[in-house]
């Protein structure tokens, strides 16, 4: 038997070794008019960025090596022009000489793929517009970056290519901006999920325009200006278009093959095309969408390569192996994030008037009291009568677990009960002994059984402006930010509060992210309340999508390097002669600069140090540290939720004196007055003194009436006081465990939910940071005129203090650029 096979990458190459495999015999050829075969065009956004760092890593097979392991006659450069399907010949045009011939075949395999769409917008053919489908795609992008000293790039699409585009020209340190023409990236996943995608991609300083339609690519000098319908003008070294694909379909339309409604070539269930010698597989066919039913374009990779073993198995041992279909299952990298998706987005769902429920919880990627869990959402869409329909997952670890849980699930038709069922390997550092998957079933039963009624973020804005939105979260957690109008009764107060709730009025719950808030509906529901609904991913998937999800750049582009790598003046890096590395995961802001200064100081002059940090505003912190003691940031980095970065000793910076009229410019001293005995204004005096100290400044910090009781002694001292004296004492905190909030303190429970939040998010209390304030150098001054009139005793006072009056003060305040009062 002799077989052809048109295109020599994923089906076509898979289709070619599977045919040798089962048939020693037949003449295998194969077409293909580029210069490679059988290459990893998934690996070719890595190899632009670095992360494949070998180009040869991308070529899993040369016509060489499928001469000499397969007996394929594999002929590069040769494209097929023509398939007559009367003579069962193709029209090959051999791109070296120009020169035509025709070959006959008992049987045809079309593996033609799929080009990117190149839409008609004036200047589109500029040379700095590219797209990347192959490796001579790769190699252009590549060299441009290189040789042109590329600084900035639009992306136009944000479909995973696009995205993963992005984040290799980011890692190459270009500008980035994307712009998309919908109002979210990735337009598989839904939108809440895509907001989380927004947001991160912000952080990583990558320019998002969404809903932004381009008009023009005009010439700028050596550079092109991207136009959109919204007036705006981006300048751009290049443009990667990835708006995404076509199926190359042409040969086979030509030859009369039946082409599919969506521009696919039509094939049965067995791969093969109208004419039934000729076999067709991957992106340039239409396979059937296994939730629609209907047929569907899914260039993926995966599909590929098992539709071409289906078609080499039929082609030989005839037509036995059914090709089922897919759900699209995919996944991909975005920096630190990972997006993936399997079977049906809501969009389709309501495209294809498929009645859906869709339900978001966000968990950890393994059990919380394990070191490292990192942040997990799950969206899942299903039919009332409980069939998954389809899943979405976002995070930075696990993600690629779950989404294969889900996807087996859709694929064998299964149902939520499915996910329930779920028998997954539990370890805490693994997953939870509940893991997100079966969790995502659990709270879908109960939407299906009625056991909670959900709302989702777009239609709360919908809701009767009467109805009561009630926040059951913490106070400090509502403080920090709550939906418009909502009124806060935590969970835990709920039962003895339910007075402060309608009776007649629906109430929309919320809290973080969805379980308090069905904790709290099934207290009320059982209370008798009947209009009670819980909102969907909480105030977490609510604050998410009504943030901004652009950036905005204007008219230029935001000159953004701060991740993820920063070189200090592109010097080449010394080795240190000693190497510390300091694990500050875990502690909270001012803990990190405070680990990192102790250690700092122990180095000498050109060593250097590592920190590893977990809280995000680190790196922000650790710029202006850096330039206030001088040291010098050799590179930071951000993998996992983990900021890691190296500091380098310097000769201390030497400090200008103040002189008169520069007052304010080098000061190595600060001071602080405490007036108040509030523990919230207590705890912000320590945490700015800490980060002071952190950065080698001198801290003087002067307390008077009321901060008196910041400073007490918890043990009673033993001192003879006259009556007005123990009046104060009486009516005064007694030590500063005993301070109260300036807010919602509730007589003593406010101060205790602060430090009870405190302790659970690993942040120091006032007492450890007390204690860290006087090791690290700082004068804690007791004003000797308040203590005098409030009859307060040195021995009453924490050790170590100076008593001292304003003129104390005052000569320490002159010293100093930073003087604050609290
Ligand atoms: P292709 O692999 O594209 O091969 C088609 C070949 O046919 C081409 O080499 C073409 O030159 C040749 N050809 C076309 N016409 C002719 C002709 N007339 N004569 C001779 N030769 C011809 N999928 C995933 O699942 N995961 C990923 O992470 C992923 N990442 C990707 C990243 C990039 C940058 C790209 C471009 C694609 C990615 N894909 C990914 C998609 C995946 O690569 C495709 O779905 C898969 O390669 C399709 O296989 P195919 O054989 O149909 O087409």
């Amino acid at each position: 038997m002799k077989i052809i096979i048109i295109g020599g990458v994923a089906g076509g190459a898979t289709a070619a070794a599977r045919l040798r495999r089962l048939d020693e015999k037949a003449e295998i050829i194969l077409f293909e008019k580029d210069e490679y075969v059988s290459y990893a065009n998934c690996g070719l956004p890595y190899h632009i960025g670095g992360s494949i760092q070998e180009r040869d890593e991308l070529f899993l097979q040369t016509p060489e090596g499928f001469k000499s392991r397969f007996e394929i006659d594999v002929r590069v450069k040769s494209e097929v022009i023509a398939i007559n399907i009367e003579r069962k010949s193709v029209a090959v045009r051999d791109l070296k000489t120009g020169t035509e011939y025709e070959e006959e075949y008992d049987k045809l395999v079309i593996s033609t793929g799929a080009k990117p769409i190149k839409p008609p917008i004036s200047g589109i053919e500029n040379k700095n517009i590219f797209s990347l489908r192959n490796v001579p795609d790769m190699d252009r992008i590549k060299s441009f970056v290189t040789e042109k000293n590329a600084k900035s790039a639009v992306i136009v699409g944000a479909g995973f290519i696009g995205v993963e585009m992005a984040e290799n020209l980011k890692e190459l340190g270009v500008s980035v901006t994307i712009v998309e023409q919908a109002d979210q990236v990735m337009g598989i996943v839904d939108y809440p999920m895509a907001a989380m995608v927004h947001q991160y991609l912000r952080s990583r300083k990558i320019n998002l325009l969404l809903k932004e339609k381009i008009t023009a690519f005009d010439p700028d000098g050596e550079a092109v200006v991207v136009k959109t319908e919204s007036q705006k003008s981006i300048p751009a070294d290049m443009v990667i278009l990835s708006i995404g694909v076509t199926p190359e379909s042409d040969l086979a339309k030509e030859a009369e093959l039946e082409i599919g409604s969506l521009g696919g070539i039509k094939v049965n269930d067995y791969m093969q095309t109208s004419n039934v010698d000729v076999y067709a597989v991957g992106d340039a066919v239409e396979v059937r969408n296994l939730i629609t039913g209907k047929p569907a374009l899914i260039p993926l990779a995966g599909p590929a390569n098992k539709q071409a073993r289906a078609a080499a198995d039929n082609i030989i041992m005839g037509n036995k192996r059914v090709y089922k279909g897919t759900i699209g299952t995919s996944i991909a990298k975005v920096f630190d994030m990972t997006v993936a998706s399997a079977g049906a987005s809501e969009r389709l769902l309501s495209q294809e008037g498929i009645v859906y429920k869709t339900s978001i919880s966000h968990a950890g990627s393994h059990a919380g009291y394990y070191p490292g869990a990192l942040p997990l959402t799950v969206k899942i869409n299903f039919s009332p009568e409980g069939k998954l329909l389809g899943a979405q997952v976002v995070g930075f670890d696990g993600v690629d677990k779950r989404i294969d849980l889900l996807a087996q699930v859709i694929r064998n038709g299964g149902t939520i009960y499915d996910l329930q069922e779920i028998e997954h390997a539990y370890a805490p550092p693994f997953s939870s002994a509940k893991d997100p998957v079966n969790m995502a079933g659990f709270i879908a039963e109960n939407i299906l059984t009625g056991r909670v009624k959900i709302i989702q973020w777009d239609d709360l804005w919908k809701v009767d402006p009467e109805a009561m939105i009630l926040d059951v979260r913490t106070k400090e957690e509502f403080e920090f930010g709550h939906i418009e109008n909502a009124i806060n009764i935590p969970l835990d107060e709920l039962r003895g509060r339910l007075s402060e709730i309608p009776t007649h009025l629906p109430v929309y719950l919320y809290c973080a992210v969805g379980l308090r808030g069905y904790t709290a509906s099934r207290i009320l529901l059982q209370h008798g309340y009947t209009a009670i609904y819980n909102l969907s991913g909480g105030y977490k998937t609510y604050s998410c999508v009504l943030q901004d999800q652009r950036t905005i750049a204007g008219d230029s582009i935001i000159e953004c390097d701060f991740f993820p790598v920063i070189r200090d003046d592109g010097e080449i890096k010394i080795e240190p002669a000693k190497k510390i590395v300091v694990d500050a995961c875990g502690l909270q802001c001012p803990g990190p600069i405070r680990e990192l200064k102790k250690n700092y100081d122990g180095l000498s002059v050109g060593e250097q140090l590592t920190i590893k940090v977990t809280d995000q505003a680190f790196g922000q912190d650790l710029n202006a540290w850096c330039n206030m003691v001088g040291a010098k940031l050799i590179d930071m980095d951000q993998s996992g939720g983990v900021i890691s970065a190296t500091v380098e000793k310097t000769e201390a910076k030497s400090l200008s004196i103040p002189t008169q009229g520069n007052s304010m410019k080098g000061s190595d001293t600060k001071t602080l007055i405490v007036f108040s005995d509030d523990l919230d204004k207590a705890l912000a005096t320590f945490v700015i003194a800490n980060g002071m100290l952190a950065a080698g400044k001198k801290v003087s910090i002067f307390f008077t009436f009321w901060g008196l009781s910041v400073i007490k002694q918890q043990n009673k001292a033993n001192v003879e006081k006259d009556f007005i004296s123990k009046m104060f004492g009486m009516m005064l905190p007694s030590h500063s465990r005993k301070l109260g909030l300036s807010k919602i303190n509730m007589m003593g429970a406010g101060s205790k939910m602060m430090r009870s939040v405190m302790k659970d998010k690993h942040i120091d209390s006032l007492e450890d940071l007390m204690r860290q304030a006087i090791e690290g150098g700082a004068e804690l001054i007791a004003c000797s005129m308040s203590m005098d009139v409030m009859g307060i005793k040195k021995e009453e006072l924490v050790e170590g203090i100076t008593i001292g009056g304003v003129a104390t003060y005052l000569e320490r305040a002159e010293q100093s650029n930073i003087n604050l009062f609290i």
